[in-house]
């Protein structure tokens, strides 16, 4: 079925957050589109519903269709202060593929040239497209990406988010951002079946900031709100991976990551205070930080 991609004029472009992102220390939320084609099984927007700004057709038909916010940088220009702290974005992929021919972001990191925040703008992404706009990213202070690696197999990408790019196209994005000097983490979300410690240590071997985690989000432990989406429950099920739903097994793979990283000398965090080390900013590897591997 194709995509359909639409554009349209919005009211405002940065909100306040509340919750897990107040939680993790940021002021503000930056979303470019309504809906991602990356269509990701597990994926909680859809799950919010009109909580996350969407209509009815965008929850239906999630992965299928988006509509840019086609005034996203002049709304932009006119709603940045200095104290924001923004991240880029909670609710879809702001390199989604159909960036590639709408191309909000150059207008928006153009205007954060401009106008830099004073603490900390986090790009949240998996698209390889992002590589498009390096010498644009090089020019905004207090700029951090961080990466989203789900599994170190290919054939788990496939099964559970086959719209996005592959494992190794990953990494090596990573690779490339990193040379450039850009503070890099890697956020390991959700976690899917794969092997701990080698998904951690190809994460840290492309990176320089800290390794961010989360295991899916399952009603055991999100009682309200968000949580991953029935789809991915479904696959979970029929592949027999249903201990990746378990809080405990959550635990322990949680443990294994949060180890390579100590040894590795690298911040690790999951949940609120794990993103909370974006928030933050964060050192490059180079730079003399003692580890900071929080409570797992
Ligand atoms: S890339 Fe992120 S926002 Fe887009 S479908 Fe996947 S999980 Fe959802």
């Amino acid at each position: 079925m194709p995509f359909e991609i639409l554009a349209a004029e919005a009211k405002s472009i940065l909100s306040p957050v509340s919750g897990f992102l107040a939680d993790a220390g940021f002021t503000h939320s930056l979303t470019t589109a309504r809906n991602c084609t990356f269509g990701c099984s597990y994926c909680y927007v859809p799950t919010m519903r009109i909580q996350a700004g969407l209509k009815p057709e965008d929850w239906q038909r999630w992965g299928q269709r988006t509509t840019f916010k086609s005034n996203a940088a002049q709304l932009l220009g006119k709603s940045l202060r200095p104290g924001q702290v923004i991240y880029c974005s909670p609710l879809t992929d702001p390199y989604q593929p159909a960036e590639a021919g709408q191309a909000l972001m150059p207008g928006i990191l153009e205007t954060l040239a401009a106008n830099p925040v004073h603490r900390a703008f986090v790009i949240q992404t998996r698209g390889p497209l992002i590589l498009r706009d390096l010498p644009l990213l090089r020019r905004i202070p207090r700029l951090r990406v961080s990466f989203t690696l789900t599994t170190d197999r290919d054939e788990i990408r496939r099964i559970f988010e086959s719209g996005c790019a592959t494992i190794e196209t990953r990494l090596d994005t990573m690779a490339q951002l990193t040379a450039a000097g850009i503070p890099t983490s890697a956020a390991l979300a959700p976690i899917l079946p794969c092997n701990p410690e080698v998904l951690v240590e190809r994460a840290l071997g492309v990176t320089n900031g800290p390794i961010v985690a989360d295991p899916f989000h399952v009603r055991a432990v999100k009682r309200s709100g968000a949580h991953t989406r029935a789809a991915a429950h479904k696959i979970c099920q029929h592949h027999g991976f249903m201990e990746w739903l378990e809080p405990a097994f959550h635990q322990r793979i949680l443990q294994r990551i949060a180890a390579v990283c100590q040894e590795a000398n690298r911040p690790f965090g999951y949940g609120p205070p794990g993103f909370g080390l974006l928030a933050g900013g964060f050192p490059l590897e180079t730079d003399p930080v003692p580890v900071r591997v929080l409570e797992v």
